[in-house]
């Protein structure tokens, strides 16, 4: 505690106390201490430890005097939204190919763009960090950034970025290409310069496997937070993640299954970006089956990956969810090689991608809309599942994969997709001459999928709430040109954190609510989790844990954080008797604790 006191005429007066302030470090070590003193218990620990300070121990940081003596010298640029934790520094590059070119020179570059795109990828994957002019905390930026582990910086909006010239104003300073400048991902400050980072313990035990976990005192107190956080949670904690490197991270980081496996990342790996545009380019059923044909073997490759790292956990897989225009080329000379490459002219290319824009691509041809107009896309990806199930089941590795239908509004959609993802399954299970369990569910993202949940639910035997589309469509803010307005919103009080960060349970929870009772009433053993970005968020993993959601899924390294706030939200909202795992209530007990929130919940607010 932090003590003022003062004696008077022989008495002692206590003028303030306060809880003393610490770092994440301290806060830690302090709370573990205690409990081996037998000063407090397990429970209390975990009360006294913010889960959001975790990340302190999860990603590099500053050298925090080296930081503050440049803030005193006017190196801070800018502020921007804190979209991905942790410290990087390296030189500004304005496009993703000169990230790629300068990063296998050995050079360490932080990628600025005025808003990343699926096509940046790579240049993402290069750069130790991303800093962006626009674009929201679920922004592609925002997202791709938080599942990589990237430091990332999003929204920020004093960047004036100029590609022609490679050169930005900021604040009435010009930073050109190759300049040095340091983010912070955990603050959202932009400086000028390079500054020194210190790696992670705890990263380089679980992840880079270069420290012994007997010579890092930091990590042996994290492994015993993480240890008492599972004794307590109810929720369980999957991971958001695309590809085995990540689901490996996940897993090392305590993730219990994958809670979304975005495929349409997956397309722009190496050799399937081509076949891909061949696919939305094509102008006949024939064509777009040949091109499927060649992204099948690649797709199924993909899904063996991370089945082998997963082990045997469940393994959530979305079928493609973007609108097309963004895997193809917007420049005149990619769409010339693009043309070159399938042999048509340039023009035909130009005009298929002017054909495919729309005005508002987020309520346009996206989601399972894709799906259902071209039904070839969903048996591809629901075989190239299938396959690599078989595939591994017959090695003995146990395989549990949801097929996740995502956007859908009405039962019918849905049940178009899922005929197709079954009969798929019963084909694949013949052809191969083995058996697998499956399951067909859909993700809960447009304010009508959740009020019609219970016909949703006679189709679907999983929900996964899509919070960040929900959030997009409940507000009708949209989630990608947000960050200009909600700042302002913020700091006037009208929402009291970005609704993108931290779930807003009086509108998208009320939804969230009416879903999980529709659904439990029409199939109370319905599995419900949520796969949003709001599944790594403290207070909306309390939420998720109030409404009786069976498991969080977040990026891999917000694992230890989920695993801590899930604990954290059982033991202040549980009652000693309601030991119960929410999982296993069914739907009466569901509707009385629903009603019990609504009260907890206003209570709080
Ligand atoms: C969501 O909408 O919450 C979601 C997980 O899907 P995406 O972010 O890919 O739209
Ligand atoms: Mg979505």
């Amino acid at each position: 505690m932090d003590i003022e006191f003062t004696m008077q005429q022989g008495r002692l007066y206590m003028l303030q106390c306060r809880v003393g302030k610490r770092t994440a470090f301290a806060a830690i070590r302090i709370a573990v201490d205690m409990v081996q003193e037998k000063l407090i218990t397990d429970k209390e620990a975990l009360q006294r430890i913010e889960p959001d300070a975790l990340n302190q121990l999860l990603r590099p940081i500053f050298d925090l005097k080296q930081k503050e003596e440049a803030v005193k010298s006017g190196k801070l640029l800018a502020k921007g939204l804190n979209a991905g934790p942790g410290a990087a520094t390296g030189r500004v590059v304005f496009n993703a190919h000169d990230a790629e070119q300068w990063a296998k020179s050995g050079e360490k570059v932080i990628l600025t763009r005025i808003e990343t795109s699926p096509e940046d990828i790579k240049g993402m994957d290069a750069a130790e960090g991303i800093l962006t002019a626009r674009g929201g905390m679920t922004s592609h930026a925002a997202l791709v950034a938080r599942q990589m582990g990237k430091v990332c910086v999003a929204g920020c909006n004093e960047l004036d970025i100029d590609y022609a010239t490679h050169t930005m104003h900021v604040n009435g300073q010009v930073v050109k290409e190759g300049d040095w400048v340091s983010i912070d991902g955990t603050t959202g400050q932009v400086l000028l310069g390079k500054l020194n980072t210190k790696p992670s313990e705890v990263l380089q035990v679980l992840i880079d496997k270069t420290l012994d976990p007997t010579d890092a005192p930091v990590y042996q107190e994290f492994a015993k937070i993480m240890q008492w956080s599972d004794k307590y949670r109810k929720l369980k904690i999957r991971t958001n993640a695309d590809q085995p490197d990540q689901s490996a991270n996940a897993v090392a980081f305590g993730a219990e299954g994958i809670g979304l496996t975005r495929t349409e990342h997956m397309f722009f790996g190496e050799g399937k970006i081509g076949p891909m545009r061949e696919m939305i380019l094509a102008d006949t059923v024939e064509q777009r089956k040949a091109a499927l044909a060649k992204l099948l073997p690649l797709q199924r490759a993909d899904f063996l990956g991370i089945f082998e790292v997963m082990n045997g956990r469940p393994v959530t897989i979305r079928t493609i969810d973007p609108p097309l225009h963004e895997f193809l080329p917007h420049e005149e000379p990619s769409q010339r090689e693009l043309a070159n490459q399938m042999g048509i002219s340039y023009e035909k290319v130009k005009q298929r991608v002017e054909s495919l824009h729309e005005f508002n691509p987020m309520l346009g041809f996206r989601g399972c809309r894709l799906g259902v107009v071209y039904p070839e896309i969903t048996e591809m990806q629901s075989r190239a599942i299938f396959e690599a199930a078989a595939d591994v089941k017959k090695r003995g590795i146990p395989v549990e994969p949801e097929v996740m239908i995502p956007l859908v509004g009405h039962v019918k959609e849905l049940e178009h997709q899922a005929a197709i993802v079954r009969k798929t399954a019963e084909d694949v299970m013949k052809e191969q001459g083995v058996k697998f369990p499956y399951l067909v569910g859909t993700m809960i993202e447009i304010p009508r999928g959740a009020m019609t949940a219970d016909e949703i639910a006679r189709v679907a035997e999983f929900f996964s709430f899509g919070t960040n589309d929900l959030t997009q469509t409940t507000l009708g803010v949209s989630r990608d040109d947000a960050a200009r307005f909600l700042v302002p919103y913020v700091e006037k009080e009208i929402y009291p954190k970005d609704p993108f960060e931290v779930l807003d349970r009086a509108g998208v929870g009320a939804v969230m609510k009416i879903a999980v009772e529709k659904g439990r009433s029409a199939r109370p053993s319905i599995k419900l989790g949520i796969c949003g970005e709001h599944g790594g968020d403290p207070s909306s993993i309390e939420f998720c844990h109030l409404i009786g959601l069976h498991y969080v899924s977040c990026s891999p390294f917000r694992v230890p954080i989920a695993r801590l706030a899930a604990a954290r939200a059982a033991l202040l909202n549980d009652k000693p008797t309601a030991t119960k795992p929410a999982r296993k209530r069914g739907k009466k007990a569901s509707t009385k604790l629903l009603k019990k929130t609504t009260k907890k919940v206003s209570r709080k607010r």
